[in-house]
């Protein structure tokens, strides 16, 4: 199981390396990284596993995060009715995603973004597609997929394919002015 441990901080020098494509077919080893990284996020929006393995609550992960520099991300995005009931998840455990298109339009989370590799939040406006196109491979479901993504998810998305070549949430932010309001983008809640 991978904890709080295994996953690296921002400061350390890896965390800016550029992942490679990882070899198919997805060999054992790759298979068991990307579905340790998918355990992690479902475990880490469980009350009580959370609490039990002291990890931060997450809805992606790129390998890098754990030190392995291969193009693979797990997401785990759960939402609920107001009854506390999972209505839907799009969970993946993606092998060499990346954006075939997005919209001309832009969004971003009016409360900012968080990464498990960021201990502490830093507060600012990340500029994003509203929607992006996603293929790649899943090894949840064993198939190529084609994810059509908006909103939260697409956010999600972005963030971790970031991930690959190094880059993290903050560096998009205007460097003027963090929180200057982006025209014409949705705002996330
Ligand atoms: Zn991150």
């Amino acid at each position: 199981m991978i904890t709080t441990k295994d996953i690296i901080m921002e400061d350390d020098p890896l965390i800016r390396q550029k992942s490679v494509p990882v070899e198919m077919p997805l060999s054992d080893e790759d298979r068991a990284t990307v579905m340790a990284m998918y355990e992690h996020l479902v475990a880490s929006q469980d009350p009580e596993l959370s609490e039990k393995y002291g990890i931060r609550p997450g809805v992606g992960m790129a390998a890098i995060q754990i030190g392995i520099p291969k193009r693979m991300c797990a997401i785990y995005v759960p939402e609920f009715d107001e009854d506390g009931e999972m209505i839907s998840c799009d969970q993946y455990a993606l092998i060499n995603p990346r954006i075939v298109s997005h919209s001309v339009k832009r969004s971003y989370l009016r409360n900012g973004e968080g990464c498990l590799s960021v201990p502490e939040d830093q507060a600012g406006i990340v500029p994003r597609y509203l929607k992006v196109t996603v293929t790649g491979y899943d090894a949840l479901t064993d198939q190529d997929v084609r994810i059509v993504a908006r909103n939260f998810l697409a956010i999600c998305l972005q963030h971790e394919l970031d991930h690959f070549e190094g880059i993290l949430y903050y560096d998009h932010f205007d460097p003027e002015d963090p929180n200057r309001p982006i025209p014409d983008a949705k705002i996330i809640d």
